[in-house]
């Protein structure tokens, strides 16, 4: 593990849970991680909650790739650095190789990931990137119908219709039979679920046996062991958040642990990746101040315009350590 990946809360997961990250995590061994009910109160829930998801990424999508390109995550730098706007494609790229790198995907000719699916897959640029880099079969799910259609037209533009697919569809309720994925990919989907129990489970479910699965994704900082929620402040900054982004409760990087561990889930690991991404923000308001940026932000509607006007308060959040950014990996025995 490099020294990047000792930052505050692994070191801290290192301290105190760490033989659970090592070995298989039986269900007993998980209630010393100190789970806690997810604690922001939830803005939408339900298919409220996913009518606005799909309706805040048809939106929103165009502006984003306009700007930003066919990656519709942050990128991953190094931290205290300053990011240019000119290098976001790098280090979204770098996120991916991260990310793989994290999980222990091999390269291996017989042993790297052959079928994937991306699930919460954007305009597909992670999916069409996992197919170049392995020759694999990448199926792409995504509640916006808009993203959907234009993920297959990039697709059909860069000649990889023939490996990769893309369809509307709940990750909840994924449309696809047990035990079919190498790799199951979920890269800053996770925060939209309103049941991340559900969501692993599923995920679990489709995965191969010794499939990985890798879960990048925002949440809350974990409580600390006196605490059994988050304080009502931190809610409510959070719920202002949630709201503009069509989140619904968010949970810590420990619940993710945990769920995955009741799940009989193996080699599961975490690391925070909070001052590694929080470069991404500065870079994102200055984009957002250009030319390009304001009319592009103009024409596409009041949601976009609601997600582009909490990004101090993400910043923010991000500066406090209440709002944290993990990657969980981990594997479905074989
Ligand atoms: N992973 C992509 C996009 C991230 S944006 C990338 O990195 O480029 C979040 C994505 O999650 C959107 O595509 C959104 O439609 C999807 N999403 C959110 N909730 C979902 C759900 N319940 N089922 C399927 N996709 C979902």
């Amino acid at each position: 593990m490099s020294a990047r990946f000792l930052t505050s809360q692994v070191a801290s997961l290192v301290v105190r849970p760490a033989p659970f990250l090592r070995r298989r995590i039986s269900v007993e061994g998980t209630s010393r991680l100190s789970f806690r009910p997810m604690a922001a109160a939830a803005p939408a829930s339900g298919d409220g909650l996913k009518k606005g998801i799909a309706e805040f990424y048809d939106e929103s999508s165009g502006i984003w790739e306009n700007i930003w390109g066919d990656h519709m995550h942050h990128g991953f730098y190094e931290a205290e650095s300053s990011a240019t706007l000119a290098g976001h494609r790098d280090a979204q790229v770098r996120m991916v190789e991260e990310a793989l790198r994290f999980a222990g995907v091999s390269d291996d000719p017989l042993k790297k990931p052959m079928r994937i699916v991306d699930v919460g897959c954007g305009i597909g640029g992670s999916s069409r990137y996992l197919a170049k880099k392995y020759g694999a079969q990448v199926q792409g799910i995504t509640l916006s119908p808009v993203q959907a259609k234009r993920a297959q037209d990039l697709t059909m533009a860069a000649e990889l219709a023939d490996k990769v697919s893309f369809q509307v569809a709940d990750a909840l309720e994924q449309p696809f039979p047990d035990g079919q994925f190498d790799l199951v990919w979920s890269m800053e989907s996770g925060e939209h679920m309103p049941d991340k129990e559900k969501f692993v489970r599923e995920m679990a479910r489709v995965a191969a046996p010794g499939g990985i699965i890798i879960i990048v994704t925002w949440g809350h900082r974990d409580l600390l062991p006196s605490e059994e929620e988050l304080k009502p402040d931190e809610i409510n900054f959070l719920n202002k958040i949630c709201k503009a982004y069509y989140l619904p409760k968010l949970c810590s990087a420990a619940d993710y642990v945990h769920i995955a561990g009741s799940l009989l889930l193996q080699d599961i690991k975490i690391a925070d990746w909070s001052d590694n991404v929080y470069p991404f923000w500065p870079a994102f308001i200055k984009s957002a101040l250009t030319w390009n940026g304001l009319t592009s932000l103009l024409r596409s509607g009041w949601k976009a315009i609601k997600g582009a006007l909490v990004v101090p308060l993400m910043m923010k959040g991000f500066k406090k350590g209440l709002i944290k950014y993990t990657i969980i990996t981990c594997r479905k025995p074989e």
